[in-house]
């Protein structure tokens, strides 16, 4: 690792199978920071049991299905940590001492906390979990020392809120102990699900990278269109149209001009017009599908390439919550070492 380069931190939660917008949204976005940063990626298994801790049964798939897209996608393991944070109890530790100094009502003013109370009627979020998930997601950084972490403005709150604990607990302990990590906006285009609304396992309405080639076909075929294109001869309106908005990812500008015309201009039929884009999307994501084919054989080679980066990340973590423990003062093992004492 080049000790010059600024570290950056990022997890996917292992709550279902990554589609498309997932690609999109983040893990590429993963793939192009890995030269310019010292990169630490992680599977937050742990963060999927905050809202579906009753419904564990698929976590261990999709944590090995994760690793398969994440090394198909094109993260290297030579350039960044690709790790597990359920086996690197450490973050769990730093957590407990996080809650010990989060105020309350810095958790219940979270916007996605309040929101999410409001809107998921389908699960129990009434847990601390839920609550405190965002002093996890504090730990989970500042472990690291990260630089700086990848957000979308949605998420923005939940770093402010990081870094206000960080504060807090330098203000309180009288020691610096962690870096106040910065977010890293990025230009990331927008997808949205199949049905206009946000791409998400819950809408029923995602393309997943482990579907096969005639499944995304297919879901390219039923992606809703302008409604006013009841005919061929009807002209539409492309920036009604959910298939444009996929166009306008996966096509070429020209491409996409010449759409947009000859939807305009009821000169092209949905049907040939999904079919373009069917093409498109698959000329993308080919190399993806067939890295997974070749990954998918090799789960045993995925998981060991997990194992590895979680070694190499936990020896930061144990670094930094030693620091840590010292600042409370609660390192205990300091009185002890040398009288037999396996800490840890
Ligand atoms: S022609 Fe293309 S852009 Fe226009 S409504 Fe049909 S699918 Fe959408």
């Amino acid at each position: 690792m080049d000790m010059a380069k600024k570290r950056v931190l990022s997890g996917m939660q292992t709550t279902g199978k990554l589609h498309l917008g997932n690609l999109l949204g983040a893990l590429n976005n993963w793939v192009s920071m890995q030269d310019e940063y010292e990169c630490y990626y992680f599977a937050a298994d742990w963060h999927a049991l905050s809202s579906s801790y009753e419904d564990t049964h698929e976590l261990k798939g999709n944590l090995v299905d994760m690793g398969i897209n994440w090394l198909s996608a094109g993260l290297d393991p030579e350039k960044s940590v690709l790790f597990i944070q359920s086996l690197i109890h450490e973050h769990a530790v730093l957590h407990l001492l996080f809650s010990m100094v989060t105020p309350l009502p810095w958790l219940e003013r979270v916007p996605s906390y309040k929101e999410k109370m409001e809107q998921v009627a389908n699960r129990d979020l009434h847990t601390y979990g839920f609550l405190g998930y965002p002093v996890l997601q504090a730990a989970d950084i500042v472990i690291y020392k990260a630089d700086y972490v990848p957000v979308g403005i949605d998420q923005l709150p939940h770093l402010e809120l990081t870094r206000e604990i960080v504060r807090r607990f330098h203000d309180i302990y009288g020691k610096k102990v962690f870096i106040e990590p910065e977010a890293k906006m990025s230009r990331v285009p927008k997808l949205p699900g199949t049905d206009g609304r946000k791409m998400s396992k819950s809408y029923n309405n995602a393309i997943y990278l482990s579907d096969s080639k005639e499944e995304m076909i297919k879901k390219i075929k039923d992606i809703v269109t302008d409604p006013a294109r009841i005919r061929k001869t009807d002209p539409g309106d492309p920036d009604k149209c959910v298939a444009y908005a996929f166009h306008k990812v996966f096509s070429n500008t020209e491409e996409n001009a010449l759409t947009g015309k000859e939807c305009r201009g009821a000169l092209r039929g949905c049907v040939d017009c999904k079919k373009m884009l069917a093409e498109n999307v698959l000329i993308m994501i080919e190399p993806l599908l067939e890295k997974r084919a070749y990954w998918g054989e090799r789960k045993k080679d995925v998981l060991d390439i997990l194992v590895e980066g979680t070694n190499r990340a936990r020896a930061v973590a144990r670094e930094t919550l030693a620091e840590a423990e010292a600042a409370v003062k609660i390192d205990i093992s300091s009185l002890i070492v040398g009288q037999n004492a396996q800490t840890r």
